[in-house]
């Protein structure tokens, strides 16, 4: 996938059954946006049809909901409780199984995914979140070839944002709201009472290959101004902002700030910032036998730093109050992550403070931390682990 610098084309909103049908034919599942149980989640798709037809979110601290909107936008929402990750990594996945052998096992590796996704609807916030677990995934000494097979053979069709949701801060990291890299197709919707339009490009060969086979036209001038005035729009509307200056040393010098024991004081455990989380990968491994003890299961599930178990060691957990558990999820996040990847672990997407039932809030937190200087908290304990 390369930089997106190509001549932009237009198709009619009509026209995406036939990206549909182009992607089908090259052997791509398509997995895109749907409404299922009051949410924006993502799944495979059988046509356009599927698609979130003029339905937008609103999102706050703790608060989700859908609403009509007063246009048939395909697109015209944020994110949902989902991420990529899902098809990417799956929660749940068999790693390998053991057969009796004689007086052995013979070690029998699980075979490497063969479904080719085309992603259709990934924001920007989304492609980077991508590129953060390919660092963990692929880019190490120790790769997982299940993620390394799906990331490779995906299709990343990009949705530029027009909207910008209440908890999204994409702006502040430097992520968002427009995919200038990443992608194999970028759309930008243009939906008024005249037209309903997607401006088109293309980021790398395959998604120039598609984009011939697709029936469209050069963009009007008209169309590719109301496209970046869109894009301009959401980025003046940020529902939050987060200053990441200097953030890594902030948090890795407060260790022992009394903010974490006040947000501790709130926090339920109940991991749902790390479940909707783009870049969280935490995962435990379970062995599993039949009662012939003849066949064994080695299964991976994603697990979060927010449980008890997750920091059992031979002799108790490490982690045993919600107030350490929390500063290692934030301190990871958006410090000692920087320390093992490179990059920080956060994208600004929001997910975390939309789906906290207690409205928890990453910026606020770091903001609070801030506020209150290190010279506030006793200088001996300051790096305290
Ligand atoms: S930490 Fe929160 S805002 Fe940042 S990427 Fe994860 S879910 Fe999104
Ligand atoms: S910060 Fe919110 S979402 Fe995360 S574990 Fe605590 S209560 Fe749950």
């Amino acid at each position: 996938m390369g930089q997106g610098m190509e001549q932009r084309l237009t198709i009619e909103a009509s026209g995406l059954d036939g990206l549909f049908a182009v992607l089908e034919e090259r052997g791509f599942t398509v997995v895109g946006p749907t409404v299922r149980e009051g949410a924006i989640v993502y799944d495979r798709l059988a046509s356009p049809a599927d698609l979130p037809r003029g339905i937008t979110d609103e999102q706050d601290g703790g608060v989700y909901r859908l609403k009509k909107r007063d246009d048939d936008a395909l697109f015209g929402y944020v994110v949902g409780p989902q991420s990529w990750k899902r098809f990417l990594d799956p929660p749940v996945k068999r790693l390998w199984r053991a057969e009796r052998d004689g007086s052995d096992f013979r070690i029998v590796p699980e075979e490497v995914p063969r479904e080719a996704f085309a992603f259709l609807g990934v924001r920007s916030c989304e492609i980077h979140a991508m590129e953060i677990q390919d660092r963990v995934y692929i880019d190490g000494e120790f790769k997982d070839p299940g993620y390394e097979a799906r990331r490779r053979s995906a299709l990343i069709i990009a949705v530029q944002c027009t909207v910008a949701g209440g908890t999204c801060f994409c702006v502040s990291m430097n992520t968002g709201p427009k995919s200038e890299s990443g992608f194999d197709l970028a759309l930008i919707e243009v939906v008024d009472t005249e037209r309903h339009v997607f401006v088109i490009e293309a980021g790398s060969p395959r998604g120039r290959e598609i984009l011939e086979a697709l029936e469209t036209r050069p963009s009007e001038a008209s169309e590719l101004a109301e496209a970046e005035n869109r894009i301009a729009d959401a980025a003046a509307r940020m529902g939050r902002t987060f200053d990441a200056e200097g953030v890594h040393d902030l948090l890795t010098q407060n260790l022992e700030h009394p903010r974490w024991a006040e947000v501790a004081g709130r926090c339920l455990s109940c991991a749902n910032c790390t479940m909707v989380c783009p870049t969280c990968f935490c995962s435990t491994v379970e062995d599993v036998t039949d009662v012939s003890g003849d066949h064994a299961e080695r299964w991976q599930k994603q697990d979060s730093c927010f449980t008890m178990d997750f920091s059992q060691l031979h002799g108790g957990i490490v982690r045993s109050s919600t107030r350490s558990r929390y500063r290692q999820w934030l301190t990871h996040k958006l410090a000692t992550w920087i320390d093992q990847f490179g990059v920080s672990g956060c994208t600004g997407c929001g997910r975390c403070i939309t789906w906290c039932p207690v409205a928890i809030d990453l910026t606020e937190e770091v903001a609070a931390i801030r506020a209150n200087p290190p010279d506030a908290v006793e200088p001996h304990r300051r790096g305290k682990p």
